[in-house]
């Protein structure tokens, strides 16, 4: 069990919070597998925390240990080989112009939230970001506030983490009060991957605050993989899109999960059929501990060559790598032949 911190428990998503699996074991014996061919990796554990809310775990195939959905939450012995170029700040974000608060980009800032999330994968960026040191915490993003107000080029606030989504409704409502109230703003953009893992997160409160900001509110969602989609997630997410709602999905692209071009065809037509729209594909970030994810550059041009023939072009994501330091995401050339 994961210690609240304050959670409610008539809280429907704070429930499911607290009762997330913490160990290899839970998880592997909720589904139906053997701890034992396993456990060399399973202590990985301790070099990032394991967390994996049951209704995640619910989405995945019982007894398959290929399962695509355990693949990017099972800790494993591959996280302790050290490989050249593996860094643990692969985009260089450790210095930040203030305690939770992110300005890389000229016309928006990333203001950190809440660190931590509802649920641990395993490639994340940010398995080794010192969260303690850039989370404002709960209602100490005043000087955020202040320097995005007296920042005139900022028009978009993007709320990031961790996950945004771990700070209750009422947090969310008296940050956007601050923001709406800022002149230069125009944009209010929340990147979560905790509906993904826990559906009831998109409360219809914070689906009708948002739907009424002054703000223009955009949610980018983190799907790796169709089956992440159930219908209790697409029917939120229809609901959200029908209040005026952007909605837009990243993913990353990883080896055994999601590197084939069957999966990734799969995962645009189900976002769009949840009214999401494929937005980018990322190449994975280069952070120490998850090399085993890595995809060459050659396999993603291939892929995305196929998804071109397969798909509507709106259906197609961006391939796109981030570089420490660039003002944006880079796209990758697709070095296609001219037809
Ligand atoms: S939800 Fe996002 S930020 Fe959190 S661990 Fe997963 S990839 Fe990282």
């Amino acid at each position: 069990m994961i210690p609240l911190n304050g959670g409610d428990l008539h809280i429907p998503w704070q429930k499911e919070l607290a009762r997330a699996f913490t160990t290899p074991e839970q998880l592997l014996d909720y589904l139906g597998l053997d701890a034992a061919p396993w456990q060399p990796g399973l202590a990985a554990r301790r070099l990032f925390a394991m967390r994996v809310p049951q209704p995640f775990a619910d989405k995945m195939e019982k007894g398959n240990p290929q399962d695509p959905l355990l693949r990017q939450v099972l800790p494993l012995a591959d996280e302790f080989t050290q490989v050249p170029g593996f860094v643990t700040d692969p985009l260089d974000e450790h210095d930040s112009a203030l305690p939770g608060l992110l300005h890389k980009y000229r016309s928006r800032v990333l203001l950190v939230l809440r660190g931590g999330c509802a649920v641990n994968c395993r490639y994340c960026f940010r398995r080794h970001f010192p969260y303690a040191d850039n989370s404002p915490g709960q209602g100490g993003w005043q000087p955020a506030v202040d320097y995005i107000a007296a920042h005139s080029e900022i028009n978009e606030v993007i709320l990031s983490g961790g996950d945004p989504l771990m700070a209750k409704d009422e947090h969310i409502a008296a940050l956007l009060n601050e923001l709406e109230a800022i002149p230069h703003l125009k944009r209010l953009r929340i990147h979560s991957r905790l509906p993904v893992v826990i559906h009831t997160r998109l409360t219809d409160t914070l689906r009708d605050r948002l739907a009424h900001s002054r703000l223009r509110p955009v949610l980018v969602l983190h799907i790796n993989h169709a089956n992440e989609i159930d219908a209790d997630l697409a029917d939120r997410l229809r609901s959200w899109q029908r209040a005026g709602i952007t909605l837009l999905n990243q993913s990353v692209l990883l080896a055994g999960v999601n590197d084939d071009a069957d999966a990734l065809e799969a995962l645009s037509e189900r976002l769009f059929d949840a009214g999401v729209l494929p937005y980018y594909l990322h190449q994975l970030d280069r952070v120490a501990g998850a090399a085993h994810f890595a995809v060459s550059d050659e396999r993603a041009r291939t892929l995305m060559a196929r998804l071109l023939e397969r798909l509507p072009g709106f259906l197609v994501p961006r391939l796109v790598r981030e570089v420490g330091g660039e003002a944006s995401k880079t796209p990758l050339d697709l070095r296609l032949e001219p037809s």
